[in-house]
């Protein structure tokens, strides 16, 4: 067994290949690439710390909520006297996907775009229609600081979205009991965290973590560069110490011949850390273990910094939860930060096989609109020169009023062509907006846009994270003195003045802190 998984890693270290090679040295496959909102010179990064869950522990997501689920679905029954057929519910894995937004008064999930125009709600399992979603989401101000609405920042949040939805649909559209949606969704929050409390599923994970913890062969490799770069290493987690010591063997079960263990890789392991209040008061310190590895319980941020000798804009990161490890650790503390988000390898090779549509799609978009435009002054001017000949008739001669005649009839021709084209363009947008989609969720099509603009997730990625990339392994593929430097993000008109590549400089600018949103973050991670 030992040799098989030595064997394994070492081919995985051997396969370990690159997209190309340049002069100033190698590319990644895009699957491992790093992305760059705001700039990082990796050299001024003195200390690199990691959460654990969904981040150096990558979950099978699938297993896991479906152990969750089952007990759930129990406590609901039990607890809350609802209707055992409830039981029989399956899990939809591909229902719900991060960035999404639960409207727990009117029971509905919500996509919405970076301007927060919701463009896609369900109820139950059935999309609404565009006039009643337009009615309730689009037509007013939406108050985000109301806590009717959460966001759904983490993968461990996608089972609630899911669930609250299932039960609407099987109870509610399904047996025609209306129901009390708060209450819904608060039972089902509170089900879910009696389980992650209670300990059954740790216990259940504890058994058997080879169902439920993904093997990264290239994870310690990656943490092994930055130590050896010189870098501090730690983790900030909210599980509890047992649970965190138990991953943390596990994942560092095989680490040789780069550590003896995790005491021997990290400097400081912090659990229950309750982020993001972790971030500023924090909670009760206990300290469970000095020597190699500092290894405490609670604290807060100012505890972990003096500790590590290293603050600020010396720290980079890594976490996946937007709001608890991203947000937070950026604004209170500057530290920069790096959100992992697993879903980018699904999201990258659907892209990649819709490229030529996508670009059959931009193609025909813009030669709609460019009939729009020929359609509207083609109108003004039939309108114009009926108001002319209207008005002034009695002052033109019957040749000029006959020119004026044929002209008009002539540019209504060309109205009638132009209109042909243009139903025909709309028809075969719409067609290409559809083959684009299936290749993507079958509910919310791609994770990071709506419509043509980008998803609310995307938006925050792109405001709240300085790096982004699919996993912590594919550090691995960089130097661990890079420089990752953000590409330009032009304004629109910027495009017309200069060739958008000459904007592709390097820059250290610092960006805006972005405005809080106001949406309810979803619970920080167990
Ligand atoms: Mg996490």
């Amino acid at each position: 067994m030992r040799a098989k998984n030595i064997q394994e890693r070492l081919e995985a270290l051997l396969n370990t290949s690159f997209e190309k090679t340049t002069k100033n040295g190698v590319i990644p496959f895009v699957e491992h690439r790093i992305f760059t909102n705001r700039s990082i010179k990796m050299n001024r990064i003195e200390a690199v710390g990691f959460d654990m869950d969904y981040t150096l522990a990558q979950y099978n997501v699938e297993a896991l909520d479906l152990l969750t689920m089952h007990r759930v679905l129990d406590i609901l029954v039990r607890d809350h006297k609802y209707p055992e057929c409830i039981r029989d519910i399956e899990l939809h894995p591909q229902f719900a996907i991060r960035g999404l937004v639960l409207d727990t008064q009117c029971g509905n999930v919500l996509k919405m775009d970076k301007f927060r125009y919701v463009s896609l709600a369900y109820h139950g399992l059935q999309p609404l229609d565009s006039s009643e979603r337009s009615k309730l989401y689009n037509s007013s101000q939406i108050n985000f600081h109301s806590g009717r609405y959460k966001s759904i920042d983490t993968l461990f949040a996608l089972l609630e979205t899911y669930l609250l939805a299932a039960i609407i649909e099987l109870l509610e559209n399904g047996m025609g009991q209306t129901q009390d949606y708060p209450s819904l969704y608060q039972n089902i929050r509170n089900a879910i965290d009696l389980c992650h409390r209670d300990g059954s599923l740790k216990h259940e994970i504890k058994k058997n973590p080879q169902l439920y913890i993904q093997d990264d062969p290239l994870l310690i490799p990656a943490l092994h560069r930055f130590k050896d770069a010189g870098k501090k290493l730690f983790v900030v987690t909210n599980s509890e110490p047992d649970y965190t010591e138990f991953v943390l063997d596990y994942l560092f079960r095989h680490a040789s011949p780069f550590f003896k263990g995790w005491r021997d890789c990290f400097e400081i392991v912090g659990c229950a850390a309750v982020k993001p209040l972790f971030f500023k008061a924090g909670t009760q310190l206990e300290t469970l273990e000095t020597g190699k590895c500092l290894f405490f319980s609670g604290g807060n941020i100012d505890f972990l910094e003096d500790n590590l000798d290293v603050s600020g804009d010396h720290v980079l990161y890594i976490g996946d939860h937007i709001y608890g490890d991203i947000l937070k650790s950026k604004r209170t503390s500057h530290w920069r930060t790096c959100i992992i988000v697993p879903e980018l390898l699904f999201q990258i090779r659907a892209e990649k096989e819709v490229a030529p549509l996508v670009d059959q799609l931009y193609r025909n978009e813009n030669l709609r609109k460019e009939i729009s435009m020929r359609l509207n002054w083609r109108r003004s001017m039939v309108i114009d020169l009926q108001q002319f000949k209207l008005a002034e008739a009695d002052e033109l001669d019957s040749d000029l009023l006959a020119k004026m005649d044929g002209r008009i009839k002539e540019i209504n021709r060309e109205l009638e062509r132009d209109h042909e084209i243009f139903s025909a363009t709309l028809h075969e947008s719409k067609q290409l907006r559809r083959r684009i989609s299936e290749n993507f969720n079958c509910f919310w099509g791609r994770l990071f846009k709506t419509g043509d603009q980008l998803s609310l997730l995307a938006e925050q990625i792109r405001d709240y994270a300085c790096i982004y990339t699919a996993a912590v392994s594919n550090f691995n593929f960089y130097d661990p003195h890079s420089y990752f430097v953000s590409i330009a993000n032009p304004m629109p008109h910027e495009g017309t003045l200069f060739p958008v590549e000459d904007l592709d400089f390097d820059t250290t600018m610092e960006m805006p802190e972005p405005k809080d949103q106001g949406l309810t973050p979803s619970p920080p991670t167990p």
